[in-house]
C-alpha cells in the first residue's frame, strides 16, 4: 500500500486478536474489505489464554459471533454444545484458535506485533482540513523491536484492558514501591493459575489477595485448596471496606444460588481461620523485604505491604500479592486521535453513563453500535472490553454486535449499522452453576434492552470495580 492507494482500497486495522477483534475481522471479510489484525501476544487471543483456567459464565451459544461462524463452518469445524460453559482455554481451543486459522484470517493476523501509535498520515491531532479523507497511520513494533507504519482506511481498537489492571494503591495511583514489586513478579497478574501453571509461585508461601470482588473470591478459594495440599501455604485478604460480608452474598438465602455457594465456601475458609482478613485497609506502600533467611525454606517473607486503617498503620509480611482491583483502558497510543470519552469511566461519551458501575448493575445497558461508539475521529472506533473503559460489565455478545455495526458503518451501510441485532435471552446469559460473579438469577432478565452481567450493582466501598464477569476456577 502506498500513499497514493485510494482510501477505499486500504485495509481496516484491528488492534488485538481477542474474541471481539477476531469477530471484527470476520465482519470486515463479510463486507469484502481487507482486515489487518495486530496482536501483541505470541498467539491470537493471548489475553484469554492467560485466564484460560477460569470458567466462563456465558454458555457457548452466546460466545460465537455470526460472521465468525460463517468462516468456520466450511472448514469442518464442529460447533460446541450451546448450553455448555467453557473455560477460557476451551474458548480458545474450540473457537478462537480455529477461527484465527481459517484461510481468510490466517494471513491477516500479525502476532507479536504491538500497536504503539495511531495517527492520520501527515496530520497530527491539531490538523483538521481533509482529515476524514486521510488514511490512518498505524505504527507497530514486532518482537524483534522493528517498527513499521501501516496505512489503513479505518481503525477498530479491540485491544481489551487485560494488560492494564488498576493499581493497588489509594486514589487510583500505584502504592509506593508497587511498580517495582510488579516488575519483580511479586505483585502478580489479577487471576494467576494458583492450582496449575503458577502453582510453584504460591505453594508454601504467604499470599495477600487484595480486593472484594469475585476475582478475589475465586483466587482465595483456589489458594484454600492449595493450602490443603501444601500446608506451609498462608493466605491473607485485604479489603477497603469494613465487612467482607458483601462478598459472601446471602449463602443459602442468596437470590443468586451459585454466588451464594461461592460466598459460603469463602465464609467457611475465613471462619475456620484459614484466611486472615484485614478490613478497612488502604495500601500505601509495597517494599521488598531484606532477606535474612534461606529462600529454600521460605521462612523469610519477600514483601512488606503497609496499609492505612482507621486504627493506624498495619504492616503485612507476605511473599506474593494478588491484585484483584479491576482494569482500565490503555489510551496512551491514541494520543494523536480525537477521542470523545466519558470523563468518569473512559468509555465513549454516549456509552459512559449507561455503564457507570456507580449507578448501574450488570444488565442495564442497551445493545449499541457504531453511532454510540463513534468519536470525532471519523472511522475510528474502540470496541470490545476496552469500549467499557473502567466499567466491569462487558459481555462478548455485546462486543460482537458492536463490531457488526461498526464494520457496516465503515462500509457505508448506515442502515445496517443502525439496526440493533443483539438478542439476548430473557433468562440471561450469565447463568452458571459454578459460582460466578455473574450467575444468572432466576429473575435475571437480559433482553435486547438490557445486556450485561447479572450481578446486582456493587454497593459500598468494599465492592471494588473489577469485572463482574469472573466465575470460579
Ligand atoms: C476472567 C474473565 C472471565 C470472563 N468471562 C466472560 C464470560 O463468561 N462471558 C462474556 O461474555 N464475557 C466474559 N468476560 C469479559 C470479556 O468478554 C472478555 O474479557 C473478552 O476476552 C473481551 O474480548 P476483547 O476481544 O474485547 O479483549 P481481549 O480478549 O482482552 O483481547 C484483546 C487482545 O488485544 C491484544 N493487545 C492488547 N494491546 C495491544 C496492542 N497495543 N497491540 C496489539 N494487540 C494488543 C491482547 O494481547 C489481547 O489478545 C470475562 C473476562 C475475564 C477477565
Amino acid at each position: 500500500m502506498t500513499e497514493s492507494t485510494p482510501l477505499s482500497e486500504l485495509p481496516v486495522a484491528i488492534i488485538g486478536a481477542g474474541p471481539v477483534g477476531l469477530a471484527a475481522a470476520a465482519h470486515v471479510i463479510a463486507r469484502d474489505m481487507e482486515p489487518l489484525v495486530f496482536e501483541s501476544g505470541a498467539t491470537p487471543a493471548a489475553a484469554v489464554t492467560e485466564w484460560g483456567h477460569i470458567g466462563l459464565f456465558s454458555p457457548w451459544k452466546y460466545n460465537i459471533d455470526h460472521a465468525a461462524r460463517t468462516l468456520l463452518e466450511p472448514t469442518g469445524w464442529v460447533e460446541p454444545n450451546g448450553d455448555y460453559l467453557p473455560t477460557g482455554a476451551e474458548l480458545v481451543a474450540a473457537y478462537l484458535a480455529p477461527l484465527a486459522a481459517t484461510p481468510q484470517l490466517a494471513g491477516a493476523i500479525h502476532t507479536q506485533t504491538r500497536v504503539i501509535a495511531v495517527s492520520r498520515l501527515g496530520k497530527d491531532r491539531t490538523r483538521t482540513p481533509g482529515r476524514g479523507d486521510t488514511p490512518f497511520l498505524v505504527r507497530t513494533q514486532n518482537e524483534r523491536g522493528e517498527i513499521e507504519d501501516h496505512l489503513v482506511r479505518a481503525v477498530i481498537d479491540t485491544s481489551g484492558t487485560w494488560e492494564t489492571p488498576n493499581p493497588l494503591g489509594q486514589a487510583g495511583l500505584p502504592a509506593i514501591g508497587e511498580p517495582a514489586a510488579r516488575e519483580a513478579g511479586l505483585v502478580t497478574s489479577p487471576l494467576p493459575d494458583v492450582l496449575g501453571r503458577d502453582r510453584a509461585r504460591f505453594a508454601g508461601r504467604h499470599t495477600l489477595v487484595v480486593g472484594a470482588g469475585h476475582s478475589a473470591a475465586n483466587t482465595l478459594l483456589a489458594l484454600g485448596e492449595l493450602r490443603e495440599a501444601e500446608p506451609g501455604t498462608r493466605i491473607s485478604w485485604a479489603i477497603r471496606g469494613s465487612d467482607p460480608g458483601s462478598v459472601y452474598g446471602g449463602g443459602d438465602q442468596d437470590g443468586l444460588p451459585a454466588r451464594g455457594a461461592l460466598g459460603t465456601r469463602l465464609r467457611h475458609l475465613v471462619e475456620a481461620g484459614h484466611i486472615e482478613v484485614h478490613t478497612s485497609v488502604t495500601i500505601t506502600n509495597v517494599a521488598r523485604a531484606t532477606p535474612t533467611g534461606t529462600s529454600a525454606t521460605h521462612t523469610t517473607s519477600e514483601l512488606t505491604v503497609t496499609g492505612a486503617t482507621p486504627a493506624g498503620t498495619v504492616s503485612l509480611d507476605v511473599d506474593r500479592v494478588v491484585p484483584t482491583t479491576g482494569f482500565r483502558p490503555d489510551l496512551s497510543f491514541l494520543r494523536e486521535i480525537r477521542l470523545d470519552l466519558d470523563p468518569i469511566v473512559e468509555a465513549p461519551t454516549g456509552l459512559g453513563p449507561l455503564i457507570d458501575p456507580e449507578y448501574h448493575s450488570c444488565g442495564t445497558v442497551e445493545p449499541h453500535g457504531a453511532r454510540l461508539l463513534a468519536h470525532p475521529e471519523k472511522d475510528f472506533y474502540i470496541a470490545g472490553m476496552k469500549s467499557y473503559g473502567r466499567a466491569p460489565t462487558f459481555l462478548m455478545a455485546t462486543g460482537y454486535e458492536q463490531v457488526r455495526s461498526i464494520v457496516a458503518a465503515s462500509a457505508g451501510d448506515q442502515a445496517a449499522a443502525d439496526k440493533v441485532e443483539l438478542e439476548l435471552p430473557e433468562t440471561g446469559v450469565c447463568s452458571s452453576d459454578i459460582g460466578s460473579s455473574c450467575d444468572g438469577p432466576s429473575v435475571a432478565t437480559v433482553t435486547a434492552d438490557s445486556s450485561g452481567c447479572c450481578a446486582p450493582a456493587p454497593t459500598g466501598e468494599a465492592a471494588e470495580p473489577e469485572s463482574c464477569c469472573e466465575p470460579a476456577p
